[in-house]
């Protein structure tokens, strides 16, 4: 039967239509649109050896070993084009790695291939693939169906692929990979069945559309002022290889006063420096001919991913990187001053998960700037990333299940001679994570605005001790609350904290709350309002955390304070004179204003003697006690207080 050439002719075109698509849009910035461009090629290639083949078999006779190279060649290339979807697939996946790590993988996967390879060098002496009977036409051999044998062996494999490691990529390209797959094989079978109908690699060309449409998407993919990966590619690139366990280095490079730079810029001229940015780190990479994908993630953040191997070349890297952005940077006649946090992260020896790794990628520039280059193998606390990954579930199941408990940590009086007050502190115990310090729920309850109900949690908890029975004999004169400026911006707080304690018959004066020193500092009306409110109605307030902040006496000085608690941070002088003496003068200063002092923080009895030299008259530290649950702190304000009386 004549064989039919209009699917050839139109998937020629098809392809040539793709490849002019990718090439003029730049769509090889990446391994996977490479090898996309170079998988299209090879399939115009193998379509154009289909046609040429067709043509001689028609107008041809004489030109027998011509004939033969084409027939030779398409048959040939026809299951290249099934290997290399693979391993499109493969790299689409980052798969490539965990499948070629070990001999017997690299037999699976390139044993058919050669062998289809080697059946077709010697189809010649053998016949074996194809031949021309005696009227000069072609004709299939035995081995012909090997062809499609190892084809369908590739399709199962792609689609074993596909479908065990989707998570390693979206949906979307799970479903248009397979749809593409089942479209190739649909052809290949009705090739088998009606020869003369040539329409395989027609539906191979409709198959790479499909691909290049669904999967392709350069505008999903790429940062189109830079042409680098964006945050898309470089969160699903992570989530591949950390699913593939492949070990990697990655290079952090954060401009932490980038916003700045682009508001000063305006729009086009801050386009024009990212581009230079993003110049700047490819020329690097290009110097010491380093492989690595780049990628643009927004906000003037760049990463750098590259093989383990080139941990040296990395850190190298690393180094010229920051040094070249910590000189200043002439741009436009303009200098620039960049602040540039760059570090070294080694997956998954520093950080095992892209889940830990954006949020410690978060967390970066909140450690203090040095103008080195960071190891996350120095800054990385695994167990405060697990929980900062989390943290928004865990304080949720917390609410619901209970977990928080009220601590408190007595404070001792030195004139007194007795512990006069204690100081509530909130403890998350959670079931999956265990402890949970409160220095990274507490900041995290506060951005989502879960810090309302735990204020709630604990003022209500702490008023119903204070009511309680077993409160009275203990000689607490008042315990002291934390509270959140974020709690303290609700207009209505006052009014509701003051419920709480009326509810519970709790007289303000048994109450302190503290508010720490940065809070005071930067005091909006509504927090003022709410303080007022509270101070009116005869609660105390203490300002916490003092000597961290940048204090503004002037302000401090008009508010309702009347303690003030030194922060441990001030409070440890023991080998620094000149800490002492700037320590007397504060103490002296807030004395004039007639203000309490607590020192936190004390650890040790030569501390205490000090502080209680300096007339200092509260102390509250793990030398006295460490905070204890209701029940133990109950137990030791008893013991102490019948032991004091003997
Ligand atoms: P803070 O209010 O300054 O509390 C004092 C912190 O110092 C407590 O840490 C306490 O355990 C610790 N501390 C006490 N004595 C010593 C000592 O001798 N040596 C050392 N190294 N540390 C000592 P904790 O309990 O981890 O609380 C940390 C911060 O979390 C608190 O600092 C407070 O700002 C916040 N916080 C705790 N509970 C609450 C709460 O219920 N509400 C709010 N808004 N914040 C809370
Ligand atoms: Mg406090
Ligand atoms: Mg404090």
């Amino acid at each position: 039967m004549e064989k039919l050439l209009y699917f050839d002719y139109s998937a020629f075109l098809l392809e040539l239509f793709l490849i002019c698509s990718i090439v003029m849009r730049k769509m090889y910035s990446n391994k996977v649109n490479r090898f996309f461009l170079i998988l299209v090629t090879v399939t115009l290639f193998t379509t154009a050896m289909d046609i040429a083949a067709v043509a001689l078999d028609r107008n041809g006779e004489g030109f027998v070993v011509m004939k033969y190279i084409f027939h030779s060649l398409y048959l040939f290339l026809h299951v290249v084009v099934a290997f290399f979807y693979l391993v499109y697939v493969l790299l689409q996946q980052d798969m490539w790695y965990r499948t070629t790590n070990k001999l017997w993988k690299i037999v699976v996967l390139f044993a058919p291939i050669l062998s289809v390879g080697v059946i077709t060098l010697l189809n010649p002496l053998t016949d074996a693939l194809f031949y021309f009977d005696e009227n000069d036409a072609y004709t299939r051999g035995w081995l012909f169906l090997s062809l499609y044998i190892v084809t369908l062996y590739y399709s199962i494999f792609i689609f074993y692929r596909t479908i065990h490691f989707r998570k390693n990529t979206d949906a979307m390209r799970t479903v248009s990979m397979t749809l593409g797959l089942f479209l190739i094989l649909a052809a290949s079978l009705v090739q088998l069945m009606l020869p003369h109908l040539l329409m395989d690699m027609f539906a191979l060309a409709m198959g790479l559309l499909f691909m290049f449409m669904m999967v392709q998407r350069p505008e999903e993919v790429l940062d189109p002022d830079t042409g680098l990966n964006n945050l898309n590619s470089y969160v699903s690139d992570l989530r591949c290889s950390s699913a593939n366990k492949k070990p990697e280095t990655i290079i952090i490079i954060q401009f932490t006063n980038y916003a700045a730079i682009r508001d000063m810029l305006g729009y086009n001229d801050a386009v024009n420096f990212k581009r230079f940015l993003s110049k700047v780190i490819l020329d690097n990479l290009a110097r010491d001919k380093i492989r690595a994908e780049v990628y643009y993630i927004g906000s003037g953040c760049f990463r750098i991913r590259m093989d383990m191997r080139s941990l040296d070349k990395a850190e190298l890297l690393a180094n010229y990187i920051n040094d070249y952005f910590r000189k200043d940077i002439r741009y436009n006649e303009l200098v620039i001053n960049l602040v540039t946090v760059v570090c070294v992260v080694r997956m998954p020896e520093d950080i095992s998960e892209t889940t830990l790794l954006r949020a410690f990628e978060n967390d970066l520039t909140s450690s203090a700037y040095t103008g080195d280059v960071l190891y996350a193998a120095d800054l990385y606390q695994k167990k405060k990333y697990d929980l900062l990954s989390s943290i928004d579930i865990i304080i949720d199941e917390a609410i619901s299940e209970n977990e928080f408990e009220v601590y408190y940590q007595p404070i001792y009086s030195i004139r007194q001679k007795r512990f006069n007050s204690a100081e509530a502190l909130l403890r998350l115990k959670s079931k999956k994570y265990g402890f949970v310090p409160p220095d990274i729920f507490i900041p995290a309850a506060e951005k989502n605005g879960a810090i309302h109900k735990i204020g709630d949690i604990v003022m209500t908890s702490v008023c119903q001790f204070i009511g309680s029975d077993e409160f009275s004999g203990l000689g607490l004169d008042y315990i002291e609350v934390n509270l959140s400026p974020v709690q303290c911006m609700e207009t209505d707080f006052a009014a509701h904290m003051i419920e709480i304690v009326k509810t519970n018959h709790v007289k303000p004066d048994q109450l302190n709350l503290e508010i720490t020193e940065t809070a005071a500092g930067e005091m909006q009306n509504a927090i003022a309002n709410n303080i007022n409110a509270l101070y009116n109605a005869g609660i105390n307030f203490s300002l916490d955390d003092f000597g961290t902040g940048y204090s503004n006496m002037q302000r401090i000085a008009s508010m309702p304070f009347n303690i003030i608690k030194l922060d441990k941070t001030i409070t440890q002088i023991d080998n620094n004179p000149n800490l002492v003496i700037v320590l007397e003068n504060v103490v002296k200063m807030i004395k004039s204003l007639n203000m309490k002092i607590v020192a936190e923080g004390i650890e040790t009895k030569e501390l205490v003697e000090r502080f209680s030299e300096m007339d200092c008259e509260y102390i509250q530290g793990y030398y006295y006690s460490r905070p204890l649950p209701k029940k133990e702190l109950i137990a030791f304000l008893n013991t102490y207080n019948q032991t004091a009386n003997v």
